[in-house]
């Protein structure tokens, strides 16, 4: 098994990408933390989004969350990401 296998456990798998990524001054949609809420496999999508992923909300941390985290476990910030990249 790979190590992203963990992704065909997602919650979220099949929905629509972008309910994860609300564009600037929009309200999150709220299926995006009901899929978190139901997912079991948050533990290593936070890991995976704390390493790679600057943009969207991943196992309900936004990315300012996650830099504030990154912070507390003294993480280097990944690389610039840019929308459509996973
Ligand atoms: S924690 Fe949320 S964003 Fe991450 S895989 Fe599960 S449902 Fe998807």
């Amino acid at each position: 098994m790979g190590d992203n296998d963990w992704t065909l456990r997602a919650h979220c798998r099949g929905e629509d990408p972008n309910i994860f990524f609300p564009k600037r001054g929009e309200a999150l949609d709220p299926r995006a933390d009901e899929h978190c809420n139901a997912c079991s496999v948050t533990d290593e999508c936070l890991d995976t989004a704390l390493r790679t992923h600057t943009l969207g909300r991943w196992a309900k941390t936004s990315p300012h969350d996650r830099m504030i985290i990154r912070r507390q476990r003294k993480m280097e910030e990944p690389g610039e990401e840019k929308f459509g990249t996973a």
